[in-house]
């Protein structure tokens, strides 16, 4: 997880202390210096189920954390790009897939974590195309029998991929909150 700011970005040498600033509701960083708020709000992951004739793109983690685990091409967004840009870029960056959005296929929150996934089904322009990366180690297609499902990295992505496995094609997987055992 994140660290927590300690000093100021907009004086540069206040001290940030939790405190809870008026008329709000919650506990704040808030500058000693100048008053700054800093507010801490959850960051997205955007990702692709990438598909090619029915598998799914699976890329070998080859940095921590959950190094060796599988996943899904993913990675955070970038200020100044779209959720689906975010999500074709992280695609190439991992395995050289180049994909074709179809649509939004999973949100997934994550509180405990700050994080929010935005998983959208896309097909691989590509496939013969696809290769390790510095990211990944091993970047290949899994038929729907062949995932290896004790090796995936996180449940976010486990959860994506038996949505993919075992429901017809839904434009929006929505779920509001998690079964319990996902969290
Ligand atoms: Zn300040």
């Amino acid at each position: 997880m994140e660290e927590m700011p300690r000093y100021c970005s907009r004086c540069g040498s206040g001290q940030l202390q939790m405190q809870i600033p008026p008329g709000d509701d919650r506990q704040r960083l808030v500058c000693t210096n100048c008053g700054k708020i800093h507010y801490q709000n959850p960051k997205i992951v955007v990702g692709c189920l990438a598909v090619n004739d029915n598998k799914i793109l699976l890329c070998k983690r080859n940095i921590e954390p959950r190094f060796g685990y599988w996943t899904i091409p993913s990675g955070f967004m970038e200020n100044g790009e779209s959720a689906e840009e975010g999500a074709i870029r992280e695609c190439h960056e991992e395995s050289g897939a180049h994909v074709k959005i179809e649509y939004l296929h999973t949100i997934y929150s994550l509180p405990q974590i700050h994080q929010v996934y935005l998983i959208f089904l896309a097909q691989v322009a590509n496939p013969e195309g696809v290769h390790p990366t510095p990211e990944s180690s091993e970047v290949r297609f899994f038929g729907a029998s062949e995932i290896p499902w004790d090796k995936i990295a996180f449940a976010a992505v486990e959860y994506a991929l038996k949505k993919f496995v075992s429901e017809p094609p839904s434009k929006i997987t929505y779920i509001a909150s998690l079964p319990a055992h996902y969290r």
